[in-house]
């Protein structure tokens, strides 16, 4: 995937959304995504959140704790992880009533827990609805 065909891809996605996305967040892939991982382990692991261990076992990671908002990806990412990540940023944003919990060190402490909250069902419907979307379009998988 090329700049440009991201950048269409993140369109679409943005489109998605119910309202507007103000903050975009930095895209990171493959290698780009890797360094900033291990440069940041330091101050991640001051949050007790170890953040090579957290990337290395996921598809991407939304990354809001130093106010960072930052995507990371592998390289080979898929449109719906892309979504996915892009829709934490949209919870993140459009949080005012606290809907959607960012807590530190859930994912450690309890993962089912975590896959189950309403950021998380929330994030994976968005991304069916994206994915449904580029069904058809030749672009990404
Ligand atoms: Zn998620």
């Amino acid at each position: 995937m090329d700049t440009n065909e991201l950048k269409v891809i993140v369109n679409m996605i943005k489109n998605t959304f119910e309202s507007e996305l103000e903050n975009e967040p930095t895209i990171l892939i493959g290698a780009d995504a890797q360094n900033y991982v291990d440069s940041m382990e330091e101050l991640y692991l001051s949050k007790g959140v170890s953040l090579k261990k957290q990337f290395k076992c996921s598809n991407g990671m939304y990354l809001w704790w130093f106010n960072d908002n930052t995507i990371i990806l592998k390289q080979n990412f898929r449109v719906k992880t892309l979504a996915h990540e892009l829709r934490h940023a949209w919870q993140f944003e459009n949080n005012e009533d606290g809907e959607f919990r960012f807590i530190e060190g859930v994912i450690e402490k309890n993962p089912i827990l975590y896959y189950f909250s309403s950021k998380e069902r929330d994030a994976r419907k968005f991304a069916r609805k994206v994915k449904s979307r580029v069904k058809g379009l030749n672009i990404g998988h």
